[in-house]
């Protein structure tokens, strides 16, 4: 039985940065996936797939309603939507690829096939030709990652009630199409197809959209969107989805308890995600979940079951790649007896839209719900050079720091390269910075990074071009 000192079941963000991590600290590393290419759910139909479509569709949607105002005339603004998906195919085609040859590099051995853990050091490959071969493990890490969340009332088909997967591939641009869920796979999705053409309704439970960021941001996205002629129908319930032939009924409660009806050719139910161990831990194993599905452990990773960790979209946390990296990179350095940590209070989050929004830290509206003493700085890119230069005037950075010692505590951005622009808040973050260090610092000028200085200079109402 062919020996390794850790091996990894499920090869996204979170496994085959474990795998790359524990190779490189001279662990002999085995890496097992089910499905026929590396780089899970993120690089085959994820994160990758869907910012692709994203800058297609923008590029589409510029052409046609703005590329004139610049003085770029085009004669007739059609849609290849084949070259569009193919376009998208082939990007996630070179990552996958990539990944691939990262494992020959660092000597990771792939397997293709269904994990198993026979037992603690033993993992079984069911291979697709229904051969199975056994690997002895002295650490197993369970990578498998999340699934998403059905309504009990609305399976998906694969057709008419889809999820994210199908949502990446239509083969035509549907004429109505109901998005249950404004989170960011419903407004991603959303924008990509309302920008191709699409009448889309947003249909979320909450009162607003995206509510894990702050009040501003979310009315301010909820606005673009509009623009974009996207439709949001808030604190609105989904009670009952009926498929006849091509076509669905939505129905739902709205506000004021009205019902609101909906046909659509296209429903994509995107209303969060659930971790998922794929099979990987039969009952036997007895390994411990929370009360969310989530795979319990300690700070080192461990699981209850010996030699065996979890980390990812599996475990607590966001369910976001970079976190899931992060959780590879960490557990790997604790196995080979160093000290991995994630600090897991600036993992940024970010929506892809057009303006994106990203947000670090604590927001206002949850410094204030929680009486913590804060203040706040804003900056509107309307008075900011670049913007005005660049279409990109909507929008706006918030710096929030401690009242008393000026820490900085958290942000939240809404513009077109929002999700570049947090990533200095991060750092500056993790080296336990001010609002006055953010303030102090040069910029370039004419840039879109200029509204986090002001932002910052605003905490202490000293903003230069406000
Ligand atoms: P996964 O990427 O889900 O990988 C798990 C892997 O395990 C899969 O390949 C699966 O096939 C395999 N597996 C499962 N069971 C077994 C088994 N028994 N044997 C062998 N293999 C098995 N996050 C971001 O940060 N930014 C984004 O822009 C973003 N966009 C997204 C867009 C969409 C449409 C979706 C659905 C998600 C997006 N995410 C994004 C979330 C991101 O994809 C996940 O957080 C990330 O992939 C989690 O990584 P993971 O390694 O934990 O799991
Ligand atoms: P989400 O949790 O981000 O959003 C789901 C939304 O659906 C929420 O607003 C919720 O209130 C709403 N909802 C839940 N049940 C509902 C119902 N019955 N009717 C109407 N609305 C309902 O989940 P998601 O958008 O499906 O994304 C899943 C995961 O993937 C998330 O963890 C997300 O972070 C990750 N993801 C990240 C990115 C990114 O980083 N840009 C992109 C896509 C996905």
């Amino acid at each position: 039985m062919p020996s390794f000192d850790v091996v990894i079941i499920g090869a996204g963000p979170g496994g085959y940065v474990a795998a790359i991590r524990s190779a490189q600290l001279g662990l002999k590393t085995a890496l097992i996936e089910r499905e026929n290419a590396l780089g899970g759910t993120c690089l085959r139909v994820g994160c990758i797939p869907s910012k692709a479509l994203l800058n297609s569709s923008h590029h589409y949607a510029f052409a046609k309603h703005e590329a004139a105002a610049h003085g770029v005339l085009l004669d007739k603004v059609g849609l290849d939507l084949g070259t569009m998906l193919k376009r998208k195919d082939k990007t996630v085609g070179q990552l996958t690829g990539g990944v691939a040859f990262l494992m020959k590099k660092n000597k990771v051995t792939t397997f293709f096939g269904h994990g198993v853990i026979e037992k603690a050091g033993q993992v079984s490959v069911r291979k697709a030709d229904g051969s199975i071969e056994s690997l002895e493990a002295k650490h197993i890490i369970l990578a498998t990652g999340s699934v998403p969340i059905d309504l009990p009332f609305a399976k998906p088909d694969g057709k008419v009630i889809v999820t994210s997967t199908e949502a990446l591939s239509f083969e035509k641009v549907p004429e109505n199409f109901v998005v249950i869920g404004a989170g960011a796979i419903g407004l991603e999705l959303g924008s990509v197809w309302a920008r191709l053409g699409a009448q889309v309704d947003v249909v979320e439970f909450l009162p607003r959209i995206v509510a894990g960021f702050d009040a501003d941001i979310s009315a301010a996205l909820q606005k673009s969107l509009q623009a974009e002629g996207m439709r949001f129908h808030l604190d609105t319930k989904v009670k009952e989805i009926r498929v006849t032939g091509s076509r669905a009924h939505v129905v739902a409660t709205g506000k004021d308890g009205q019902e609101l009806s909906f046909v659509a050719d296209r429903v994509l139910v995107a209303v969060g995600r659930k971790p998922s161990h794929g099979g990987a831990a039969p009952e036997a194993l007895g390994l411990a979940v929370d009360e969310k599905g989530r795979v319990k452990v300690d700070h080192h990773f461990r699981t209850n079951v010996p030699g065996v960790y979890a980390i990812g979209d599996l475990i607590a946390g966001p369910m976001l790649a970079h976190k899931a990296e992060e959780d590879g990179v960490a557990c790997a350095e604790l196995i080979a007896g160093k000290a991995g940590h994630v600090n897991y209070d600036l993992v940024p989050s970010i929506v892809y839209t057009h303006p994106e929004a990203a947000s670090v830290g604590l927001g206002e509206d949850a410094a204030k719900a929680a009486g913590r003493a804060v203040k706040t700085g804003k900056f509107l890119y309307r008075a900011n050079g670049r913007a005005l230069a660049s279409d990109s005037a909507d929008g706006f950075v918030k710096i929030i720091a401690d009242a008393k010692t000026d820490r900085l505590l958290g942000a939240q951005i809404i513009s077109p390269a929002a999700s570049e622009l947090i990533a200095e808040v991060v750092s500056v973050m993790e080296f336990h910075g001010s609002a006055e260090d953010l303030a102090r610092t040069v910029h370039g000028h004419p840039t879109l990074s200029e509204a986090t200085k002001e932002a910052a200079l605003a905490v202490d109402g000293r903003a230069i071009h406000a």
